[in-house]
């Protein structure tokens, strides 16, 4: 239980690990880098899911499913991409297994099955669905397209952790063909928008908007633009990322289509992910040690009802009272469970939802009964008070949007206490090292000076904020000329 939990102070990130475990989200699996997602882990995933699949809907995107292999010859069409990920593809070689003779009850590869041509287990589906565009695309009538797909892609990743870098992962890509240039870097943008959206309002993680520098762009794009968060130990995490692909993708596949004016040109492209890695953020910037904290928009169950009872006669008494709750409760749009497992005693159930997250606990003793009360606990302040049974649903239903809003408030100022501006690298360093967080400085824009200091302190270039202020400056590293600062952090 909560209680055996490693505290934040002492180790973060074996709090971290032991937390995504023992609150039964996800744990490793026999296959190295590769986790398993428990089903109260993939709850939270399935609300993230529907969320965001309603605004990529409402933004006019419909759904639909590509191949999970990409044949290798159109894996290293696009150069730039097949380059980026070549690294970390799983590859298929052989469609079968046979008995092994000098083996016995042992299988092995057949040799006489071995693929004409190698198949990359998807470590991102642009080039298996821009081979497909070629031939849904003519004229400018077959445009926009706006599709998004629910997958799992591979990347062999060397250092995994549960959901934050895993070597298969969920997560959705939005891939897009647009006539115009201007069209393709809008949707990039609005994209970028949706996601920052998503992570304030339900995930309440506050995060800047920015773009990604040449280093850390995705291979193939133009830009990349992404969301950044900062989690409690002071260091960001990439929570989401929209490309702009230019024309690359068109040209590799050779899309082109017939202009109003009657010319041929090619298309431009976008796409755009996020994964559960969404997860590890959610799990970082909230929870503390006594376990999850979730924010409403995103618990699978919003309130749990807790009955405090001796023998069969005061639990149906408490039940009756309870059900009743429980029905008023979802009449308001709040999701609750009412726990009477006969099989847990009730401080094992306290301990259970706190580890879970669960926003708001009811308790309901026969005590309550006699006086019309119930026990409300806050899950994110860990308070408790007696509530008068008459307005504990409007209670309840007032504390998910103020526990929701009290989340995202809390770390908006844990964020914005941890961006500091420095001008000098003896500054750089000292922050980085005392502090951590965001470092907000100046650089004089070349992928060198970037790369030094990424030697030098571990740091990155988060991303170079839309935000920011006009000012110029000089270089923290080379005293070079600066365009204006750019957020610098160590990341996950
Ligand atoms: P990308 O296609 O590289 O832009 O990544 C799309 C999204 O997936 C980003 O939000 C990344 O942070 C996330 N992501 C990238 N690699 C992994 C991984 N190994 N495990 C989980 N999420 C990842």
């Amino acid at each position: 239980m909560g209680k055996n939990l490693t505290k934040r102070s002492e180790d973060y990130s074996k709090w971290y690990n032991e937390l995504v475990v023992k609150a039964d989200l996800a744990e490793n699996s026999a296959v190295r880098g590769c986790m398993v997602i428990k089903p109260y882990g993939f709850a939270i995933w399935e609300k993230m899911q529907a969320e965001l699949d309603r605004m990529f809907k409402e933004t006019g995107h419909q759904n639909a499913y590509f191949p999970l292999f990409v044949p290798k010859s159109l894996f290293e069409a696009e150069e730039k991409n097949a380059e980026g990920f070549a690294k970390e593809c799983a590859v298929v070689t052989h469609y079968r297994l046979k008995n092994d003779p000098d083996n016995k009850g042992k299988l092995m590869v057949d040799p006489e099955a071995k693929l004409e041509e190698e198949l990359v287990v998807r470590p991102t589906s642009e080039a298996i669905i821009w081979n497909t565009y070629k031939n849904w695309i003519q004229s400018y009538r077959d445009l926009p397209i706006l599709v998004n797909q629910w997958a799992n892609v591979v990347r062999w990743e060397m250092r995994t952790r549960l959901f934050l870098r895993t070597a298969e992962f969920l997560w959705q890509e939005g891939h897009t063909a647009h006539a115009t240039k201007q069209e393709a870097l809008a949707e990039t943008e609005q994209m970028n928008d949706i996601y920052a959206e998503f992570a304030e309002n339900f995930m309440a993680i506050p995060v800047v908007k920015g773009a990604k520098t040449e280093n850390e762009r995705f291979a193939g794009a133009l830009e990349t633009y992404c969301i950044e968060a900062l989690m409690q130990d002071g260091k960001a995490l990439q929570a989401g990322t929209s490309h702009f692909l230019g024309q690359n993708f068109a040209k590799a596949f050779d899309v082109k289509f017939a202009t109003k004016e009657g010319g041929l040109e090619h298309v431009w492209a976008t796409s755009w992910g996020v994964s559960t890695r969404l997860m590890g953020a959610l799990i970082m910037t909230h929870s503390d040690d006594q376990g999850l904290v979730l924010p409403p928009n995103l618990a699978p169950i919003q309130v749990v009802i807790v009955p405090i009872y001796k023998g069969e006669e005061q639990l149906e008494e408490i039940s009756k009272v309870a059900n009743e709750l429980v029905k008023d409760l979802r009449a308001v749009g709040v999701s609750v469970k009412f726990d009477d497992r006969d099989t847990h005693k009730p401080g094992w159930k306290f301990a259970q939802y706190e580890l879970q997250g669960v926003p708001v606990r009811l308790a309901l003793g026969p005590k309550d009964l006699e006086k019309g009360t119930v026990e409300l606990a806050r899950r994110d302040t860990l308070t408790k008070e007696f509530v008068s049974r008459d307005v504990v649903v409007e209670k309840v239903k007032g504390l998910m949007t103020e526990i929701q809003d009290s989340l995202f408030d809390k770390a908006l100022k844990y964020r914005d206490e941890h961006i500091t501006e420095v001008d000098s690298f003896d500054e750089f360093k000292k922050v980085l090292k005392e502090k951590r967080g965001f470092i907000s400085a100046h650089w004089d824009g070349t992928p060198e000076t970037e790369n030094k200091i990424k030697e030098l302190t571990k740091a990155t270039i988060r991303c170079i904020p839309f935000n920011r202020k006009e000012e110029r400056g000089a270089c923290v590293l080379t005293g070079k000329p600066s365009e204006g600062r750019v957020l610098f952090a160590k990341a996950y």
